[in-house]
């Protein structure tokens, strides 16, 4: 056990690199079974799944292409609270197998959000791959067929992940030490 300290919180190392990386390779596994002949198109929303997007697609082995969105936040002008926009959108997604790549889900809404927009856009199937799925926070129904990890309610960092932008680096992920 490592521990790091961010800004003024203190992080403990919760899942090696090598557990990592064996997880993302069971993952693609199942990805090239399932999507053999299908080319699909990844999409990975930024900033967080940048690392995971890369490994996951050194580990597929059959044709796929991959593309980035952001989710930009904006206040809406008729509804209160804040609204996300799916942003980057550039390829046509029509009649094409698309593979979101997510870091994290959490409560899943940054996922339905996601789902929502993308279906609009009519692609023959859509479907999401996340390195960390905490699956007792998940407060919204959502199939999340693929997920590398699943882990407990607890904060994390590293392996693209952040705290205030920091920790992105590391290359273990870690987990908030409560005190
Ligand atoms: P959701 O919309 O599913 O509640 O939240 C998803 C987003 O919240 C993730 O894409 C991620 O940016 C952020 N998030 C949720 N849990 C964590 C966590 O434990 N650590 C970090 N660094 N980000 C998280
Ligand atoms: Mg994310």
């Amino acid at each position: 056990m490592s521990r790091v300290t961010i800004n003024d919180k203190t992080f403990e190392t919760s899942i090696p690199e090598a557990e990592i990386l064996k997880r993302i390779k069971e993952v693609a596994e199942r990805i090239n079974r399932d999507m053999a002949g299908k080319n699909p198109l990844l999409l990975a929303v930024l900033n967080g799944s940048f690392i995971f997007a890369a490994d996951l697609m050194r580990n597929l082995t059959i044709p796929c292409e991959i593309s980035f969105v952001k989710l930009a936040s904006y206040q809406g002008t008729t509804s209160t609270g804040t609204i996300k926009e799916v942003i980057g959108l550039n390829e046509d997604i029509r009649n094409r197998e698309i593979i979101i790549v997510e870091d994290i889900v959490d409560t899943g809404r940054t996922i339905e959000r996601m789902l929502d927009t993308l279906g609009t856009h009519c692609p023959a199937g859509l479907h999401v791959c996340t390195l960390l799925l905490k699956p007792d926070k998940l407060t919204v129904p959502l199939n999340i067929e693929y997920a590398a990890m699943e882990i407990p309610n607890d904060f994390i960092v590293g392996y693209g992940l952040d705290y205030n932008q920091q920790g992105r680096n590391l290359k273990d992920i870690y987990t908030l030490v409560k005190e």
